[in-house]
């Protein structure tokens, strides 16, 4: 499996990174941390596990981003992990929010704990896949909904993979106007820009 290597934090992508979304307005998060590239044969498990649930893949794939954490700089003061919400609809589709089984073991692994309640996402948007870029931001626009307070927190969101950015940065929207002071963002993998890594 190949790392990211010399990762810009603001985005997580490779540097050089001609257009960081991080100097953008409406960039939400502080640092992205995606250790790996999203290709054979980590892209193949996280699509398996997403299709045909399995606790035991979920589990293995939180285990290597707790190692992988480990290897870089100690993350302080984060109260709690915010792994990324399925519509309910989807997830009782599935069965399994794969962004969860990714982050129990990573709570274990760390000590913080997982904040779950009152963190909806409240329209069933389309897979991002299916839609263009531009199309993306419009279907995420209010995706999220924070019933809480998180007034000074330092959350740090996660997923299983990062391809835009525009989910998690939707999300960490709508925690920092709950009130968390700081957003991250861990996944375990980072899709490459179009055009490949060196732009
Ligand atoms: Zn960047």
């Amino acid at each position: 499996m190949r790392s990211v290597g010399d990762a810009c934090a603001g985005c997580g992508l490779a540097q050089p990174v001609s257009r960081c979304p991080r100097p953008d307005r409406g960039w939400c998060i502080g640092k992205v941390t995606a250790p790996f590239v999203y290709e054979s044969p980590l892209d193949a498990h996280i699509q398996a596990m997403k299709f045909r649930p399995s606790r035991a893949m979920g589990r293995a794939l939180g285990l290597l981003l707790a190692e992988a954490l480990q290897r870089g700089e100690p993350e302080e003061d984060v109260h709690a992990l915010v792994p990324v919400p399925l519509h309910r609809r989807r997830l009782i589709e599935r069965g399994f929010n794969q962004a969860f089984e990714i982050a129990r073991p990573l709570a274990a692994a760390t000590g913080k704990p997982l904040l779950v309640r009152g963190i909806h996402r409240q329209v069933n948007t389309q897979p991002q896949s299916l839609l263009a870029a531009h199309e993306r931001s419009g279907n995420l626009r209010s995706a999220f909904r924070i019933r809480g307070n998180l007034k000074g927190m330092t959350v740090v969101i996660v997923d299983d993979v990062i391809t835009t950015g525009a989910t998690v940065n939707a999300l960490a929207a709508a925690l920092r106007e709950a009130g968390a002071s700081e957003v991250h963002a861990w996944a375990l993998a980072r899709v490459a820009p179009p055009g490949g890594w060196r732009q």
